[in-house]
């Protein structure tokens, strides 16, 4: 169950975040097409490395890379790999956690390869918008379900759809703490969180049905019907009267 953080729980935290929004920066300046998804992940590891910090997913549950790569289709947990080469417009959502003093930060966004199509250009602007939608109702006091609702009814009133099985979460010592914070859901219900409790809030967006299957490697979510998928999350600090982000660089 995530905790209510003390002072220098929250510095190690802000470190941990800022380690990931500062790996998100470095990656986005090596995004071009014909690079593969295996070269991020090489680069990721070397910089949160080099920052003092670890590499969440190394090893979480078995996973063998230090971040997700999940191209065009593929939802959430892309393995990276050599054979995965990135093309002139493809969209590939980057999922980052950095582990500082056994604290971790978690943050994931999704980015343009070269010129993209205007349907790819409209998903990722919703993308980006439901992950606001979500933030906006934190505060102290509000229940899992004011979140889950705002990102759903905008995600679906925009025409797009959330996987169901995929939710954001607490966070902390661990890199996954109850409570899950779905995408879609109902005001007035679920856990009431509180001032000091830091979690991941995390919209995935699909163009098409939100149906989705888990490839032979294990890990890789992709969409059933093939479409477009993105992704932005960002872990946060819940405040008095609303939030701040610790995933950003300063
Ligand atoms: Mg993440
Ligand atoms: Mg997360």
């Amino acid at each position: 169950m995530v905790s209510i953080k003390n002072l220098e729980e929250v510095s190690y935290m802000k470190e941990a975040g800022r380690i990931v929004a500062l790996t998100h920066k470095r990656l986005k300046s090596e995004i071009r097409p014909g690079i593969s998804t295996k070269h991020l992940d090489f680069i990721a590891k070397k910089f949160i490395i080099s920052m003092g910090a670890t590499p969440s997913f190394l090893g979480y549950g078995g996973f063998k890379a230090s971040i997700c790569t999940s191209v065009n289709d593929c939802v959430v947990h892309g393995v990276p790999s050599d054979d995965v080469i990135l093309n002139d417009g493809d969209i590939i959502s980057i999922d980052i956690g950095a582990c500082f003093k056994g604290y971790h930060g978690d943050s994931a966004w999704s980015y343009k390869v070269g010129n993209v199509s205007q349907e790819a250009q409209e998903l990722l602007k919703i993308g980006e918008l439901a992950l606001y939608e979500g933030l906006k109702q934190v505060k102290d006091g509000v229940r899992v379900g004011d979140i889950s609702s705002a990102i759903g009814n905008y995600v679906r009133n925009a025409g797009y759809s959330v996987p169901l099985e995929y939710t954001g979460h607490g966070i902390g010592r661990s890199l996954h703490e109850e409570p899950a914070i779905p995408n879609f859901g109902y005001c007035n219900t679920g856990m009431t969180l509180k001032k000091g409790m830091t979690v991941a809030i995390e919209p995935m967006v699909i163009k098409g049905k939100p149906f989705t299957k888990v490839l032979a490697d294990g890990w890789s979510v992709v969409t059933k019907d093939k479409s477009l998928s993105v992704h932005f999350e960002h872990t946060i600090y819940i405040t008095e009267d609303g939030y701040e982000i610790l995933t950003k660089e300063d």
